[in-house]
């Protein structure tokens, strides 16, 4: 089988012709600024916060310029301060450790499992230490770890938990919502996450005290009465003069371009769920390719597909990419040494040094990634699976010939 896959793993699904009609009605009005709504109109975005917080069973939602404003948001309001030593994944996406950096604060990491979920012994005994107040847990590629044990981990050594659910959104974890389990959470509207708002987040959470900090952080000024999904007037008394504006709210006209799409969210992390299905079937038994086993407790949005080429040389593994790209199947590699499109490693997070995680490190080394837009049909998936198992085959072969 020689096939070439043609699919774009860049291309995203168009906005919704209802979402459409609904930017357009925006932009009409010409009221693109959240506040700037007409008497007796609550606007779009004050009522995405309401719809959002209801989807996820929160008291509390803001509604933010983008997830990784969302974290650093939920992060201050929280309490982090300059010089806070905060932990969170050795395997991650960028904005998460510059969420931490971005306030002066330090990331210590944590490291991942073979599982690709964070290493709960070693969250353990780093918790022990007890000079870390704040865990940022990111579900890093939609991957839950064992929630009930984290949040014992957590709650014993008194850690407050902010989950980054950039890549769980409509996933959960023992019946339990993804982003429930913790102090708040954090989401990204961003083109490649599970709504689509070219720029946008959320921050849920039911605490009143930390939802009245984040708002006035967003950017609010004295116009908290306006929101919809955010605690009563009494709760800003309390913050509102001693709370900087940090400016990064959400605009009306992503708001409208997001509603319609949350209507969708079950139906189209389904659609994912298809898709990550024929893949991982196709994948699986594949010699020297270990596919990740989900928990079941784990209801998972599998949005992209990750798999371990488990100690196999740099070389080897770099001779699958070449040779899967060359069949129009893209894979990123998060073991890369040097950092490359969105793929970075801890080490490469050079303002925050680091320690070795050896263990970490030949987990790292051996992901394979690959996003599944919905643009690709579930036969085009079963094509995937089949160039990705030939190709990881004749390299295997080869290198044990
Ligand atoms: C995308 C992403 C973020 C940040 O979201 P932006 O909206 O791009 O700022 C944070 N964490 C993870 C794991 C992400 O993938």
């Amino acid at each position: 089988m020689t096939e070439i896959f043609k699919g774009s793993f860049t291309q995203q699904e168009p906005i919704p012709d209802e979402a459409i009609s609904a930017a357009l009605a925006v932009m009409r009005s010409g009221r693109l600024h959240r506040y700037n709504v007409a008497e007796g109109e609550p606007g779009e975005v004050a009522l995405l916060e309401r719809e959002f917080a209801d989807a996820m069973g929160a008291r509390y939602c803001l509604a933010t310029a983008s997830g990784g404003s969302a974290i650093a948001t939920a992060l201050r309001a929280a309490g982090v301060s300059p010089g806070d030593r905060v932990l969170t994944n050795a395997f991650t996406l960028a904005p998460v450790p510059g969420a931490i950096a971005s306030l002066g604060a330090v990331p210590v990491y944590v490291g991942v499992t073979e599982g690709l979920v964070i290493d709960l012994d070693h969250l353990r005994d780093l918790a022990g230490q007890g000079d870390a107040q704040v865990l940022l847990l990111s579900h890093m590629r939609g991957h839950i770890c064992d929630m009930d044990r984290l949040m014992q981990i957590c709650d014993a050594a008194g850690i407050v938990v902010i989950e980054d659910c950039a890549h769980t959104m409509g996933a959960s974890w023992n019946g339990t919502l993804s982003g429930r389990h913790g102090r708040a959470a954090c989401y990204s509207t961003q083109t490649y996450k599970h709504l689509n708002s070219g720029e946008g987040g959320f921050l849920a959470t039911d605490d009143p005290d930390l939802m009245a900090r984040a708002v006035i952080l967003s950017g609010s000024y004295m116009l908290y009465d306006r929101h919809l999904a955010a605690p009563a007037p009494e709760v800003f008394e309390k913050v509102k003069y001693v709370t900087p504006n940090v400016s990064g709210r959400m605009d009306n006209l992503r708001a409208a371009i997001l509603r319609p799409q949350l209507r969708d969210l079950a139906t189209q992390c389904a659609r994912w769920n298809e898709r990550y299905d024929t893949v991982e079937t196709g994948l699986r038994g594949t010699p020297g390719l270990t596919v990740i086993e989900r928990p079941e407790k784990e209801r998972y949005v599998g949005s992209s597909i990750q798999f371990l080429l488990l100690d196999w040389s740099e070389g080897a593994i770099a001779e699958v990419l070449r040779r899967c790209a060359a069949r129009g199947v893209e894979l990123k590699w998060f073991g890369g040494a040097e950092p490359s499109g969105f793929t970075s490693r801890y080490d490469s997070w050079r303002y925050a040094p680091a320690e070795r995680l050896p263990n970490s490190d030949r987990v790292l080394r051996a992901i394979l990634d690959m996003r599944l837009p919905l643009t690709f049909s579930i036969e085009d998936c079963a094509l995937l699976a089949g160039i990705i198992r030939a190709e990881v085959g004749a390299v295997w072969q080869g290198s044990r010939a």
